[in-house]
């Protein structure tokens, strides 16, 4: 963000709260660009026993990830997860645990990420996603960034061994 959204005028760097951000100098303007982290919730989708990684449209040939999305306005992280894994595939999902957050901070994002339960036939939403997999969890592999920590943690819950990390 360059530019203040209130009045248009350059934003220019401040020192607030112990960090350097982006302010607007305007005299009675004040807006400050606080580039606060958005949640995002993340779900492990268990679905005929085998766990559902999904490649996002756009993402490179082999990129895999859990289903993720924005939650709306007015809904809970539970809701929220719910949501996405019926848009996104198109399953009716319950909740079986929280499995923790994990900050994200290339994309600036705190994921919350969800063990849920899904029945039902997959129909994937074609503007989101390009493709999925379905792994059984003893194949499954965490990646380091983004929603890999939590496929982590989930597994070694789980009681799976991981290789040691490459
Ligand atoms: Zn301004």
């Amino acid at each position: 963000m360059r530019y203040c959204p209130l009045c248009r005028e350059p934003l220019s760097p401040r020192r607030l709260g112990g960090r350097d951000r982006l302010a607007c100098a305007t005299p009675g303007c004040g807006f400050v660009f606080w580039n606060n982290p958005a949640p995002v919730v993340a779900a492990i989708v268990e679905h005929e026993g085998k766990i559902v990684l999904a490649r996002g449209v756009g993402w490179p040939e082999g990129h895999f990830g859990l289903i993720t999305g924005f939650l709306e306005q007015d809904e809970t992280p539970e809701q929220g997860v719910l949501r996405e894994v019926h848009e996104e595939l198109s399953l009716r999902a319950e909740i079986v645990s929280y499995v923790g957050h994990y900050p994200f901070p290339r994309a600036n994002q705190l994921i919350l990420a969800f063990h849920v339960r899904a029945e039902g036939t997959i129909v994937i939403d074609r503007e989101e996603l390009a493709e999925i997999r379905r792994i059984p969890p003893e194949r499954l592999r965490p990646w380091q960034h983004g929603t890999g920590p939590a496929v982590r943690d989930w597994l070694l819950r789980q009681g799976y061994a991981l290789p040691p990390p490459v």
